[in-house]
């Protein structure tokens, strides 16, 4: 889970998935905000089990096993062709370690980037982030020198890119900075105190 935000949440609440995840024993990663937030709301309490926080900014590994899809084809009572086809194509028992690496996406308070390396690529996904023109550099998980003592960074190769990202359409076109939210934000209190003070006064 990137961060707190209800769009990013569906159906995290529903029954088939609560089953699934108690089935398998699956942890819900996400940052250490995220979990105390999450852990607040009563719909999802029957999960707070499987809440699992991560450390930022610090890559950790996990290993990944597939499920062997032999036995699954058995297990739902597959023809021995079918199943021999689905060898054919698959390796079962994979296992793989990778590097999963969470970074700050300044987007609101727990809010994280995954960054993931594995032996078949790099995947990003970014959740909502906030990044201004020009600010790449901040990503520095992404970047790697160039050679071994060397000042010079690259992006390192991002195989394949997830913007999972609510403002990520064409009608939104322009987002203003924080700073000028929150002049806009101090104006309009402003405003409202200015108002009450009148009403306030003409009782
Ligand atoms: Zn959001």
């Amino acid at each position: 889970i990137t961060h707190i935000h209800m769009d990013h949440l569906v159906g995290l609440e529903r029954p088939a998935f609560g089953k699934y995840v108690a089935k398998v024993n699956a942890p819900i990663y996400m940052s250490d905000i995220s979990k105390q937030l999450l852990s607040t709301m009563p719909i999802y309490r029957h999960l707070i089990p499987y809440f699992k926080s991560v450390p930022i900014d610090q890559p950790f590994t996990l290993t990944i096993q597939s499920n062997d899809p032999v036995q699954a084809k058995k297990k739902e009572g597959g023809e021995s062709e079918s199943i021999k086809n689905t060898l054919s194509s698959h390796t079962p028992n994979v296992v793989e370690t990778i590097v999963v690496t969470c970074f700050g996406s300044g987007h609101c308070p727990g809010s994280i980037m995954i960054w993931i390396e594995g032996e078949h690529g790099n995947v990003l996904f970014t959740g909502d982030f906030r990044l201004y023109h020009g600010q790449a550099k901040r990503l520095a998980h992404l970047h790697r020198r160039r050679i071994d003592n060397d000042d010079k960074y690259l992006f390192k190769t991002i195989d394949n890119l997830y913007i999972d990202m609510t403002f990520f359409r064409p009608e939104i076109l322009h987002i203003p900075t924080r700073e000028v939210c929150c002049e806009a934000l101090i104006l309009w209190i402003k405003g409202l105190l200015k108002e009450k003070i009148k009403c306030s006064l003409s009782f």
